[in-house]
């Protein structure tokens, strides 16, 4: 039988950052609850919890782990902090294995003054250190492209073609892509670097939120599908024209939908689920 389109939310999955006032626990039984089928857990909520038995507890509420959130930040002008960043990636990878988390989200990192060309370089060493441990506990990793508007401090990987890149000179089957809406939907060549990505199988996951105009906060002004101006409807088509099938992840940073209560908000995360992407 098929499901009803309407109440689908067999491919539903909420960023715990997303319903930011939900400590760990809270967020599992509620989107448990509310019929949410995955989840992706930010590392700042498992401080303090052992990551078998949360990932235990989160099967247990008939959820999947559909992903750490995040390592990377790679780059740095010293070496030490460069040594001390792949250790962490490490940490998250090990924890994401103990978790039973799939896959780690990588925000890849850049440094101001330094040029985008040296981070990039530093990126790819980063990824390629972290790759045997990766390999050794079967969790892939995915590489974020994020907007241009964060090329000085965030990520100097801002467009899919630039990932695309690294995922050919990386050149492995745990490397792939995690294809945020908000950070690519401006993208005139994101149709061909869409079907590459979907051709080299490593389109490994796929983050909505909506685009403001205007955008009041660089980080934390995005908004829920529907409210801003992305595409996507015809964004998603051409995903699933290429063969992807996965979670249809909710990754929403709002001051202005954190100030009102998570409850509200995770009903309206689903009703434009439905609606709107
Ligand atoms: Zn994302």
């Amino acid at each position: 039988m098929k499901a009803d389109p309407l109440t689908d939310f067999s491919r539903l999955c909420v960023h715990t950052i997303t319903t930011k006032g939900w400590k760990l626990d809270e967020a599992v039984d509620r989107y448990a609850e509310a019929g949410v089928s995955g989840i992706t857990v930010w590392r700042e909520w498992l401080e303090g919890h052992d990551p078998q038995k949360a990932g235990g507890r989160i099967r247990a509420a008939g959820l999947e782990v559909v992903s750490l959130c995040r390592g990377g930040f790679f780059p740095a002008v010293k070496e030490k902090a460069r040594e001390e960043s792949i250790e962490d990636n490490k940490r998250a990878i090990e924890d994401a294995a103990v978790l039973g988390a799939p896959l780690v989200v990588l925000v890849c990192g850049a440094v101001p003054g330094q040029s985008l060309s040296e981070s990039r370089k530093q990126i790819t060493e980063g990824i390629a250190a972290t790759l045997p441990l990766a390999e050794s506990l079967g969790v892939r990793l995915a590489i974020e492209p994020l907007h241009p508007m964060y090329a000085a401090d965030r990520s100097a990987i801002n467009t899919l073609a630039t990932a695309n890149d690294l995922c050919d000179e990386l050149n492995h089957p745990l490397v792939g892509i995690a294809y945020d809406v908000y950070h690519l939907w401006w993208d005139p060549d994101l149709e061909a670097q869409t079907k590459r990505t979907a051709e080299a199988n490593r389109l490994f996951a796929y983050h909505v939120c909506d685009w403001m105009t205007p955008t009041t906060d660089l980080l934390n002004d995005r908004g829920l599908m529907g409210e801003g101006c992305i595409d996507l409807r015809g964004i998603r088509s051409m995903v699933e024209r290429n063969g992807f099938s996965g979670m249809i992840e909710v990754e929403v940073f709002s001051n202005r939908w954190w100030a009102k209560p998570p409850r509200e908000f995770l009903q309206e995360i689903k009703y434009t689920y439905l609606n709107h992407t």
